[in-house]
């Protein structure tokens, strides 16, 4: 903690009868997501009213479950993989959210992003609680019948948790149509019997939505939009820059250079390029379609990884993984808004950076939830057997991430919040109120 964050309230002293704080694995001990979730939490709990009664349930997962996945190799060897699924919260629906697979995955990092996902299904007001899951591996080093065999038994593994009205995953980082085809497979078969709306995400074959492989950027563009209005810039003559360049980061580059804006920097795991004049997007999506990274695309100048939070450029969106923007690189960003493609981009220092220097921040918590708005239409189609078009999609799904953000910036302005905290005080309110409403069982 430094001196741009003066508002904290300490996270570790929450009485209990028996006198102790949280349980330890619960401590934000480290700033890890989980500990950047907890500040977060706390920053809402005085706007929460007699509701702040129940606030230490945002504080503790309902369920966390690690799993063993242990997979033959391709060569004959064994070999074990941490997997999780934990469920933050249920109060408003059943648990939600992707699977991430990436070699850094620990539980403190999945009990963080479903606890996202709480506050983002609340927030955009889907009928849904959070969860997440999550296997420790880097898939690129994997055959695709390892990949496959991997994704079967972590499924399996945690099929006593997952269902169609218990919890369902959807991709995130690393996984794909393909990878929810196998799931919703091996859930089925367990089952006994094809249970499509297990998980979201699915190919359009297989009960799969349209407009939903391209919702999350589409998300990240509308709320973009309209924030721009707001703040009188004209994107047709913005310029922006785009870390991560996969599914999130890919498509919202496209809409915003659709509608005028010149892309000029692109970071990915692989490089990080510029172009002053724009970027040509559509080439650049067939560079990484091809080559799997931004690196080595020939129409473009290719410069050091930390000069990409120096660009001078009016939109900066991370689209990538958590903690990007931190207190070491917030005071050196030129962008006027941030548009939070990942989920949990900024430390809460780097947002009190970021607050005083006027540049205004979209939080994950609205402005990714394009991805899980169109899950939620998957899941309704499944369950009816019935299907919408892709302009139905997209006409609802604009609609409702524009409902969302006016409703989150209404309150930014009347508490004088930040837009993030905005969102929490509106999805945490959500979420408690049906918490108090359900009541204690027994
Ligand atoms: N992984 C996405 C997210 O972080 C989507 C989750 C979903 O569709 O359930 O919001």
């Amino acid at each position: 903690m430094n001196a741009n964050t003066p508002n904290l309230a300490p996270i570790n002293q929450i009485p209990n009868p028996y006198g102790h704080s949280l349980p330890s694995y619960l401590q934000a001990d480290n700033l890890g997501p989980w500990g950047v979730y907890l500040q977060q939490v706390d920053r809402v709990i005085p706007y929460l009213g007699h509701l702040a009664r129940w606030a230490e349930t945002l504080k503790r997962p309902k369920r966390a479950l690690i799993v063993d996945v242990p997979i033959e190799l391709d060569n004959g060897t064994i070999a074990h993989f941490e997997g999780y699924r934990v469920q933050h919260n249920t109060s408003r629906g059943p648990g939600k959210g992707g699977v991430r697979f990436h070699q850094d995955v620990t539980l403190s990092e999945v009990m963080a992003l479903s606890a996202w996902m709480s506050v983002k299904n609340a927030a955009v007001n889907v009928p849904y609680g959070g969860a997440k899951g999550g296997i420790r591996v880097d898939p690129k080093t994997l055959s695709r019948g390892e990949l496959e065999r991997m994704t079967r038994r972590y499924t399996s593994e945690i099929g006593i948790i997952i269902g169609p009205t218990k919890d369902i995953p959807a991709p995130d980082v690393n996984t794909n149509e393909q990878i929810m085809a196998w799931m919703m497979d091996t859930y089925s078969m367990n089952e006994g019997a094809t249970a499509t709306g297990v998980v979201t995400g699915k190919p359009i074959d297989l009960g799969g939505s349209l407009g939903r492989r391209e919702a999350t950027g589409r998300g990240v563009y509308t709320v973009g939009a309209e924030a721009a209005h707001h703040l009188g810039m004209d994107i047709s003559k913005a310029r922006v820059a785009v870390q991560g360049f996969g599914n999130v980061g890919g498509i919202a580059g496209k809409l915003f250079a659709q509608a005028g804006a010149r892309i000029v920097a692109v970071q990915d795991h692989g490089g990080t390029i510029y172009r002053e004049a724009g970027l040509d997007v559509p080439a650049l999506l067939a560079h990484v379609a091809t080559q799997g990274s931004v690196a080595g695309f020939a129409q473009a100048e290719s410069i050091e990884p930390d000069t990409f939070w120096d660009v001078d450029c009016d939109i900066l969106i991370p689209a990538a993984l958590e903690q990007q923007i931190t207190s070491k690189n917030a005071g050196r960003i030129k962008a006027r808004m941030v548009i939070e493609g990942a989920n949990g981009p900024t430390t809460p220092e780097a947002d009190d950076i970021l607050h005083e220097r006027n540049i205004l921040v979209l939080p994950d918590v609205i402005a990714n939830a394009g991805g899980v708005t169109v899950s939620y239409f998957e899941w309704v189609q499944d369950f009816s057997s019935f299907f919408w078009t892709e302009d139905e999609i997209n006409a609802r799904l604009v609609r409702i991430m524009k409902e969302a953000f006016a409703g989150v910036w209404h309150v930014a302005q009347e508490k004088k919040v930040s837009l993030r905290t905005a969102t929490f005080i509106v999805a945490c309110t959500r979420m408690l109120r049906a918490r108090e409403l359900r009541g204690l069982y027994p």
